[in-house]
């Protein structure tokens, strides 16, 4: 669909099938398509007049229809741990966020794939805005293409705005970029993709892809987990564990659960207990995230002393959990805080 002002549609975010649709569009034989997804996605172009195996008559063709599709984030936001907020256009008129988040030898970009989104969780500011539109696959792909860290990045978390299984036509063909030889050829072990735990879109991913899953669990209880998360009615976590028991994260994938923790809410052994029952036979890694408060919200973050204990139980109980570390708090890009504007708006 075209995308800029000038209705051209992009090329980025296309899969190489669609790049042959193109090529012989334009009267170029099927093997261009090849050559125009490594200029894409490999040498990163930004004009495709920089395509320069490609005939100049093709090139003049291509560019009556098409351009590359790359956008520069509009604005960004250092925070003083090193960590980067990106603001990109998104859709129906919003903003979206990317995060930078550099770590000793690792740097992780978090993508948004949808602008706000349905889901409706209670802690989390992109929730709040409600849902404007999915993300096209170029516009995921530009995130990643785009910021100035492109080339350094070594891992990629669909944990950003939106619900990725929620638009997964456009984030599997993200996916595929990443990961095809024709694309940018990266192991599917450098990507997480992060659900509430839509059955069918999980098991989508689950068999068509080899990346690692992070499920959002936050409460073992399900009334608990229903009055944080309203998703609980129509995707109750324990029938997400059983789909997931089906499959084998202990080897060539990762299984993470993700849990949110507030004082006085989910933080003591009981639930430490009820997540390793709920998670048991799963493989599953438990990463402890203390909770960002939002404006208005009465809740407050678990204390260190409950997260370590709620993880040292689940340790005792053989689960492998961590207290993962906050980045980027002071410019709103930690985890829920995304809300796709400018700090100073
Ligand atoms: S936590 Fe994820 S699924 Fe829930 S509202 Fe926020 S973006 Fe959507």
């Amino acid at each position: 669909m075209p995308m800029n002002s000038d209705n051209l549609t992009p090329l980025i975010g296309m899969t190489l099938p669609e790049l042959r649709d193109v090529a012989s569009g334009v009267g170029l034989k099927p093997f261009a398509a090849k050559q125009m997804a490594a200029w894409l996605y490999q040498r990163n172009v930004s004009d495709i007049d920089e395509m320069t195996d490609i005939s100049k008559a093709a090139r003049q063709r291509l560019k009556e229809s098409f351009c590359i599709g790359r956008e520069a984030p509009k604005t960004a936001a250092c925070s003083a741990d090193g960590t980067v907020k990106y603001l990109f256009e998104g859709a129906g008129g919003r903003d979206i966020e990317a995060v930078y988040i550099p770590d000793k030898d690792r740097a992780t970009l978090c993508v948004s794939s949808q602008a706000g989104c349905k889901m409706n969780c209670s802690f989390c500011m992109t929730g709040r805005q409600g849902f404007h539109g999915n993300l096209t696959a170029a516009r995921i792909i530009n995130q990643i293409l785009s910021i100035p860290q492109s080339d350094s990045l070594t891992n990629i978390v669909f944990m950003g705005m939106g619900e990725p299984t929620d638009n997964l036509d456009a984030v599997m063909k993200a996916i595929a970029i990443l990961t095809e030889p024709w694309g940018m050829g990266w192991s599917p072990k450098r990507i997480t993709v992060s659900s509430i735990g839509h059955l069918a879109g999980l098991k989508t991913l689950l068999e068509a892809t080899k990346v690692h899953i992070a499920i959002s669990v936050h409460s073992p209880f399900p009334s608990e987990r229903e009055s944080i998360m309203p998703v609980e009615r129509a995707f109750p976590a324990h029938k997400v564990m059983e789909l997931l028991r089906k499959y084998d994260f202990a080897h060539q994938r990762r299984l993470s659960v993700e849990y949110i923790m507030w004082d006085g809410f989910n933080d003591d052994i009981r639930h430490a207990e009820a997540l390793a029952r709920l998670t048991k036979g799963t493989s599953a890694r438990v990463n402890l995230i203390r909770y960002h408060a939002l404006p208005g919200d009465l809740r407050r973050p678990a204390s260190k002393a409950a997260m370590e204990a709620f993880r040292d139980r689940l340790n005792s109980l053989g689960i492998t959990a961590t207290i993962r570390a906050s980045r980027g708090e002071d410019i709103d890009a930690a985890c829920g805080m995304l809300a796709g504007k400018q700090l100073n708006q």
